[in-house]
């Protein structure tokens, strides 16, 4: 007869569930001291749960609570086809913005793995919780013997590496709760080392406003020490992961909803520009790295355009430049344009 943790494990691997922890409901204090230094250190993206107490304490989002149960899904971090050969540069998008959006897929696969252990342990009390959840999803998956919190602030497994996506049950059930992983970063600074705008800490932390993630995501004009930085990437970064020796090897193809389609996740730039939203939503709207809208991916195509050298772009750029209502675009055709034109950009006043 198998036990209910068994069972659930069991319902987990139904449900194409990569991982699955267990741990207490205890609170997570440890981390107060941490989260008020990194706000008051204009640290944070703005993102976050804002309220202290719930992101501490389980039992404040589930009254009783005993266990969490952690899970994590693999998402798939290599192209399985490449994008068709044009006339046009193409930018990219980071790999955890390819295809659906993952608060979906986790979303259903916790209320399904929700629902499974209603049958299996009778009536009780959840709620579930996907990153904007209260709880710090990677402190919540390295307790529960998910993987461990690597120097880039990602939770890191050695069968998946770090590309897993992480989400959580706060329960009133009593299961016997996991143990932490025994591995861990070493003497290793990889991603620290090569992490382009000296982001990371070093101690697992995240000045947030200096990551590109962020920046290419954030509306408005971006700090004109990022946009070269960027390269050609439109939508996020993927720097600290791909150089982690933990994610060597890794490729992983569990969720075909996850898959990218390379026409979108390596959209040709200058076409780009030209897409209403309406367009916009129609080609990009089910794709996870859209959530932004069109403007920062525009602003960012410039940006790219210029980092590409590409100078076919230069009349469509000049036509931003004197006719786009929208500030931080002429800002932005401003800056590609003299990029391309003189080879160098001369800092300019932010407006
Ligand atoms: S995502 Fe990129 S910019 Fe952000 S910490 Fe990692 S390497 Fe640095
Ligand atoms: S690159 Fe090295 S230091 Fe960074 S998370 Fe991976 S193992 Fe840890």
């Amino acid at each position: 007869m198998k036990t209910i943790k068994e069972a659930i494990q069991t319902l987990a691997q139904e449900l194409n569930i990569q991982k699955i922890g267990f741990t207490t409901a205890d609170n997570f204090e440890y981390l107060r001291k941490s989260l008020i230094e990194q706000k008051e250190a204009g640290h944070t993206s703005g993102f976050e749960h804002q309220n202290l107490d719930e992101r501490l304490h389980p039992k404040l989002a589930v009254e009783n609570a005993k266990t969490i149960i952690s899970i994590a899904i693999a998402y798939p971090n290599k192209a399985l086809e490449k994008p068709e050969k044009t006339d046009y540069r193409r930018g990219q998008f980071s790999r955890g913005s390819w295809g659906e959006d993952y608060h979906y897929v986790l979303g259903r696969k916790l209320e399904a793995l929700a629902q499974g252990i209603e049958r299996i342990a009778g009536e009780y009390n959840y709620k579930a919780m996907v990153d904007t959840g209260a709880l710090v999803d990677v402190a919540v998956a390295s307790r529960a013997g998910l993987g461990f919190i690597g120097k880039n602030g990602l939770l890191i497994s050695k069968e998946y590496g770090s590309w897993m996506f992480l989400g959580e049950l706060v329960t009133d059930l009593e299961i016997e709760p996991d143990q932490p992983v025994d591995y861990g970063c070493g003497e290793c600074t990889r991603c620290v080392d090569f992490c382009p705008t000296t982001a990371l800490l070093g101690d697992g932390r995240l000045n947030a406003q200096k990551c590109l993630s962020f920046q290419t995501q954030a509306k408005g004009k971006m700090p004109v020490e990022y946009r070269e930085k960027i390269k050609t990437v439109i939508y996020g970064c993927d720097i600290c992961q791909m150089v982690c020796p933990y994610n060597k090897g890794i490729n992983s193809h569990f969720h075909p909803e996850m898959e990218p389609d390379a026409e979108l996740t390596n959209p040709e730039l200058l076409p780009l520009l030209d897409l209403s939203n309406k367009q916009f939503v129609n080609k990009f709207g089910t794709m996870a790295g859209s959530w932004r809208g069109k403007n920062p991916l525009q602003r960012n195509a410039v940006y790219a355009l210029a980092n590409a050298n590409d100078k076919s772009a230069l009349p469509k750029l000049h036509e931003i430049a004197e006719n786009d209502v929208r500030d931080y675009m002429v800002d932005a055709a401003e800056w590609a344009i003299d990029k391309l034109e003189n080879g160098k950009t001369r800092i300019r006043p932010r407006r």
